[in-house]
């Protein structure tokens, strides 16, 4: 094998740093090669950011801005990857190297590469996740039943509560690296690219247990960097030294403080006003989806899903929670009175409404973006954490420095980081709140844009701490193949690394 990319999503730097000592097979890799801080794109959300990751390109320019978001004609869009948009795995398919692409997220429906494609999160129950078709049997019969993903909830609404869902956490990445070494063995690919999913589980709602020494969970964030550090043994023993090995988190993560219903305060501030009384047409399915949850053992939630039928099954799961969230945004907004929305998670993503900016132009005195773009950073910069009542820290991200392509028209007007002095704020977009802050936010720990990378192998030079970005990995990695990247990618090869080839 010429390279082997281990992505393991939402890998902290600074947590590895912190247990160095403890991860043997990350540290060789550090020590041999090169590493550093992999900073992320905006939005830092496993799709687009393993999309960018695997192109070099902004959201922009490949037309992906998340798993599931608002498009300007106010629809629903879903981050898809597609052939068109130029991953690097496609690239060296189409030059005749044989491809493995495993469990990445966003790659659902799998299309047909020289090798294989596995699909990562989210898939829909009952389709074809993989590409030849045939090897979804052959997988499921080796693994007794593959797994894409776990019933995304906090643990403690889930019978069994926390203490139940840690082994569901570890039987999907025990099947995930099953299926990855029994991949490799039976393809034996040249490139081979996959993601573990475990870290970035178990941060979202065990971070919080970290430094309490009295809890029974606070050393899960730390075994499980060392599980993850035992899996890139394995599969590093697996293709042997002579295998170029890319390690990287598509972005890291920090602890939450509290949550922002932003529209509220968007709402509250005059710049977006609901029809009427909130409706969310699904929330049936959520109430049913929480009672499904909280009622069944971890197993026969999963037999749900598999035995209801398609649409009911699809209402249960977690990228339709999300879907709903944003369908009521979309149904209850007044679009005749609403100048700016915003959808939420990781970052507030705002979006300036430029058919009413169009509408108003003649009026006096005249609103432009830009003048709505600075109130609204404005407004930010205002906001103080509930808890301690002290400023906090926002990170704007303005459109026109941080998008640019062909799709960049799609891309939020501004996007707000926000931070207390050592946690990050979850942006929440839900509508018809009764406060403008909840002090128990969905996770514990939420996305930031510092994630990490290490590489060595035969082709790369052993070297001092480098930090790249995220957009730098596929022109690199191309490089270090012997092809030339695009000319379209954003980031590039850090030819410092490599080692001249003939
Ligand atoms: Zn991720």
């Amino acid at each position: 094998m010429k390279a082997l990319v281990i992505g393991i999503d939402s890998a902290s730097p600074y947590l590895i740093e912190k247990w160095i000592d403890r991860l043997p097979n990350i540290r060789s890799i550090f020590e041999t090669g090169t590493h550093g801080i992999l900073k992320s794109i905006v939005p830092p959300e496993s799709v687009p950011a393993w999309q960018c990751f695997a192109t070099g390109k902004n959201p922009a320019r490949i037309g992906i801005f998340g798993f599931t978001y608002i498009g300007r004609d106010r629809h629903l869009k879903f981050g898809r990857t597609t052939p068109d948009i130029g991953c690097f795995w496609d690239i060296c398919s189409e030059r005749g190297m044989k491809v493995g692409v495993f469990n990445v997220p966003g790659t659902y429906p799998p299309y047909p590469v020289n090798g294989f494609m596995v699909s990562g999160f989210p898939v829909p129950t009952r389709k074809v996740w993989s590409s030849p078709p045939e090897l979804m049997d052959r997988v499921n019969s080796a693994v007794g039943g593959y797994e894409i993903d776990v019933p995304l909830t906090k643990p403690t609404e889930m019978k069994g509560g926390e203490k139940a869902y840690l082994p569901v956490v570890r039987r999907l990445h025990d099947k995930s690296l099953q299926t990855a070494k029994l991949l490799i063995e039976w393809y034996n690919p040249e490139l081979f690219v996959m993601t573990l999913q475990g870290i970035d589980l178990v941060h979202h709602d065990f971070w919080k247990y970290m430094d309490n020494p009295d809890s029974p969970y606070c050393n899960v964030l730390r075994d499980w960097y060392t599980n993850m550090d035992d899996a890139i043994g394995e599969l590093r023993s697996q293709v042997g030294a002579n295998t170029n090995v890319l390690l990287l988190s598509d972005h890291g993560s920090a602890p939450v403080s509290s949550a922002l219903f932003v529209n509220k305060y968007l709402e509250s501030n005059g710049l977006l006003t609901v029809k009427g009384p909130v409706k969310n047409k699904g929330d049936r399915y959520t109430k049913l989806r929480r009672w499904v949850l909280k009622n069944m053992p971890p197993g026969a939630v999963a037999s749900i899903y598999k035995i209801t039928p398609d649409f009911v099954s699809h209402k249960l799961t977690a990228s339709a929670a999300i879907e709903r969230t944003l369908q009521g945004l979309i149904d209850n907004v007044d679009w005749d009175k609403t100048l700016a929305f915003s959808t939420g998670g990781h970052q507030a993503h705002i979006y300036v409404n430029y058919d009413l900016i169009d509408k108003l132009k003649d009026d006096q005195p005249a609103q432009t973006v830009p003048d709505i773009v600075e109130k609204l950073c404005n407004m930010m910069s205002e906001l103080t954490d509930p808890k301690t009542g002290e400023k906090l820290k926002p990170i704007f991200h303005f459109k026109n420095d941080t998008f640019s392509g062909p799709f960049q028209y799609e891309a939020p007007d501004l996007c707000v980081e926000l931070f207390t002095k050592t946690e990050k704020i979850q942006v929440n977009p839900r509508l018809g709140t009764a406060e403008l802050w909840s002090s128990s936010p969905h996770f514990s720990s939420i996305h930031t844009r510092e994630g990490f990378w290490g590489i060595a192998g035969p082709n790369v030079r052993q070297g001092p701490e480098l930090d790249a970005g995220l957009l730098d990995m596929a022109p690199t990695l191309l490089k270090l193949l012997q092809i030339t990247p695009p000319v379209d990618c954003d980031g590039h090869a850090l030819d410092e690394i490599l080692v001249p080839q003939p």
